[in-house]
């Protein structure tokens, strides 16, 4: 019917159905925009986590499977590498090797001859470091290691280290050490790179490896001997490679090698203080916590080294 009253609640009920429909598109366009936030929040995670997990199939050896080992208590899966980690009961010993220069040298090197090692001779190290079952470790496993004691299960590990970001470390020794799924630091001299120093890393390289798996760690701005430096000259030289590399590689940098492996009981406190976790001596022998985690031992590397000498130095 078609009297007014009925006509009026005809209107209501459409009124009412409109604002229903109103409060149904609300909601959904409320749903619609919760969604979008959350995917785009987990767009920066993923994008994070294939980045990780991209360094990590370059960077990282194949390692031993982890489904056989969730039950055992003193086993950690770590999510990034998918290694195994055991605690492990006699206190760890990380050889962390110390190479220089990697290019055939040329006669006016003589002075250095120690420091260079020949690109074959290179290859031949790596190549037994892999028979022998080596595990080649990050800065960041390297702290792991000697904080918890733990070992990556059936594995020897070792860290590589270069000194003084030569241009040879792109040319000749990342390309070894992609071939053989091995990653490796190098300690930057930061100034050098910033000013496009020739015969040193540039940026560009340095972010480029990065991305492939390397690492890079701190070597001071100018190379000074710290032992002998001022303490505002020290802290200078800490603190502004370090927020060098972490802003450029957008990282957090824990290790310094101290230049030409001097330092004083100074530095290694202005290297805590500067927020590195981890500092690299030249004093030679395989690192564990005991010798102080800022004063780590090094092996290192001579030009002449076989494999059977390299693995001897080792401590094996
Ligand atoms: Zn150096």
């Amino acid at each position: 019917m078609n009297t007014p009253i009925s006509r009026a609640t005809h209107r209501k009920g459409k009124r009412r159905r409109k604002q229903k429909r109103n409060l149904t598109w609300l909601v959904l366009l409320s749903l619609g925009f919760i969604t979008a936030g959350l995917l785009y929040l987990n767009r920066g995670f993923f994008t994070q986590q294939t980045k990780e997990s991209v360094s990590t199939t370059t960077s990282s050896q194949t390692s031993s499977t982890s489904s056989e080992e969730t039950t055992a208590t003193t086993s950690t899966v770590s999510e990034e590498q998918g290694v195994v980690w055991e605690k492990q009961e006699n206190p760890v010993n990380l050889p962390i090797l110390m190479y220089h220069a990697i290019h055939v040298m040329a006669p006016e090197e003589e002075a250095n001859a120690n420091l260079i090692v020949d690109p074959t001779t290179f290859e031949s190290h790596l190549q037994a470091l892999q028979t022998a079952g080596y595990y080649t470790v990050t800065p960041e496993e390297a702290l792991k290691i000697l904080t918890e004691n733990v070992l990556p299960k059936g594995k020897k590990v070792v860290w590589l280290t270069f000194d003084d970001s030569l241009w040879d470390f792109y040319s000749n020794a990342y390309p070894v050490l992609r071939k053989y799924n091995m990653t490796a630091t190098n300690n930057v001299i930061t100034g050098l790179t910033a000013s496009g120093n020739a015969g040193h890393l540039t940026l560009e390289q340095l972010k480029e490896m990065k991305d492939n798996g390397m690492s890079f760690q701190g070597h001071t701005v100018n190379h000074p001997d710290l032992e002998y430096s001022s303490l505002e000259a020290q802290t200078m030289e800490l603190q502004e490679s370090k927020s060098f590399l972490d802003n450029q590689l957008g990282q957090e940098t824990i290790a310094i090698a101290y230049p030409a492996g001097r330092y004083s009981t100074e530095t290694i406190r202005l290297a805590q203080e500067s927020g590195y976790k981890l500092g690299l001596t030249t004093n030679e022998g395989a690192a564990s916590a005991a010798n102080g985690l800022l004063t780590l031992n090094r092996v290192r590397v001579l030009p002449h080294y076989s494999p059977e000498l390299l693995l001897q130095a080792m401590g094996e």
